[in-house]
């Protein structure tokens, strides 16, 4: 696909501070669990962490195609930052998506600006994958401008844990009716009395990411920030958080799948027998390999693209496109990472290579929900013209 100039531009900058400040951080990252901080503060130099902030604020007004192209540049070199890079994006369209005048100018200027990161905290032990089933309560105390509510719950799996700036949480209404949606959403900022970060991350992959579990406690939260109005906990999990997360996440495999591709053709041509003198790639089982690889890649891509240029059109038959595209980039880079691990051979897997990283990372795409399991039911359903729940 061939981009608009602008979103070229977006392009060409992600790729300059990738190469000069993720790349060369990036097995530190994975390391040593470091959440990317000289990643974000470049981002935030470059005036990345505003792509989906309107222009009237300062930001690039960007939709699902710029994220999931953004996101693919960076998680080609270093997925932690782009799952960091991503949350943040789609924790800013949250708050964009009916953001009030104060909102706009208490998140939206200073995230275009490069001084606020946001994220998003909706997961939650009792369940699971059914990320838009919050059971956090919400209480409201006081009325007018004296109103503040009290948040109660414990959120897992935050990623940007206890870095960002603010926390977009999914609640419930305290006494309201699950079933009948009384799901709400809100910003919460960061430090606010009875908040506590539990523990720190070191998953199997995505080290970076901090990715941690947040208890709220009776967390004061001024009545301006909820984000809509009560209740509309469940429009905002399927029209704004859904889609970019699954671009962002499509993105951020699809970046995976390159790097696997790339790493794989270059060691084929590197690598010769001394026996022999031959290359890897004068192994026709390799030259076979390599090409389905290509392929399988070159489709997801498409696919991924496809999805986020239809989302950002307003397209009536987008849904089974962005649902698949995650699920899809997921399964395309686990391949690609698992096929470049045989081509490396044994090497890769006793160093614990870049190859192994890879296909760490790429592991996570299952479980993060909506999970794969979920979306491919979830694309079925849209299909066959039955709603997704
Ligand atoms: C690296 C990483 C980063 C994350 N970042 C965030 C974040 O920033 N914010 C956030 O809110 N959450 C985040 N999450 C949480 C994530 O999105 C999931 O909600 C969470 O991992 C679900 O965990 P669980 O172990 O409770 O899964 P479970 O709910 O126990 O699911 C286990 C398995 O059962 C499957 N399953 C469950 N129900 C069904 C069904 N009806 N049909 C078919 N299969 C089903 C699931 O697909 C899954 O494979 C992150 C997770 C990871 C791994």
């Amino acid at each position: 696909m061939i981009f608009p100039n602008e979103l070229e531009q977006l392009v060409g900058v992600t790729r300059g501070i990738v190469d000069s400040v993720v790349a060369p951080r990036a097995a530190e990252v994975d390391e040593h669990c470091t959440w990317p901080a000289a990643s974000m503060a470049a981002f935030a130099q470059a005036g990345l962490l505003g792509l989906q902030v309107p222009t009237a604020l300062g930001g690039h007004g960007q939709g699902l195609l710029a994220l999931a192209a953004v996101s693919a540049e960076i998680g080609r070199e270093c997925p932690s930052s782009s799952l960091c890079f991503g949350m943040h994006c789609v924790g800013t369209a949250v708050i964009a998506a009916k953001a009030t005048a104060y909102q706009q100018e208490r998140y939206l200027r200073p995230i275009a600006a490069g001084r606020h990161i946001t994220t998003l905290a909706l997961s939650e032990a009792g369940t699971g994958a059914h990320f838009y089933l919050p059971e956090t309560q919400l209480d409201l105390a006081g009325d007018g401008a004296d109103a503040v509510y009290t948040v109660t719950g414990t959120k897992q799996f935050v990623t940007n844990g206890g870095h960002a700036d603010s926390y977009v949480v999914s609640t419930v209404a305290s006494g309201g009716n699950p079933d009948g949606g009384d799901f709400s959403c809100l910003v919460v900022d960061r430090d606010t009395p009875g908040m506590a970060w539990q523990g720190d991350w070191a998953g199997f992959g995505m080290r970076g990411n901090s990715s941690r579990t947040l208890a709220l406690d009776g967390v004061p939260v001024p009545a301006a920030n909820l984000l809509g109005v009560e209740g509309d906990q469940v429009w905002y999990a399927f029209e704004v958080v859904a889609p970019y997360f699954l671009l962002a996440i499509a993105g951020t495999y699809l970046g995976i799948a390159q790097a696997a591709l790339e790493v794989a053709g270059t060691h084929l041509r590197n690598r010769r027998y001394a026996h022999s003198g031959t290359a890897l790639r004068d192994i026709e089982t390799m030259q076979t390999r390599y090409a389905k690889m290509w392929i399988a890649y070159r489709k997801t891509r498409a696919l991924v693209f496809e999805a986020a240029a239809r989302g950002d059109a307003g397209d009536p038959e987008a849904l089974p496109f962005i649902l698949a595209s995650k699920a899809d980039a997921g399964e395309t880079a686990i391949a690609l990472a698992s096929d470049a691990m045989t081509i490396f051979g044994g090497t890769a897997y006793r160093d614990n290579s870049r190859v192994a990283q890879m296909l760490r990372d790429a592991r996570a795409s299952h479980v993060m929900s909506p999970t794969t399991d979920l979306l491919n039911i979830w694309a079925g359903r849209a299909l066959l013209g039955l709603p997704l729940l």
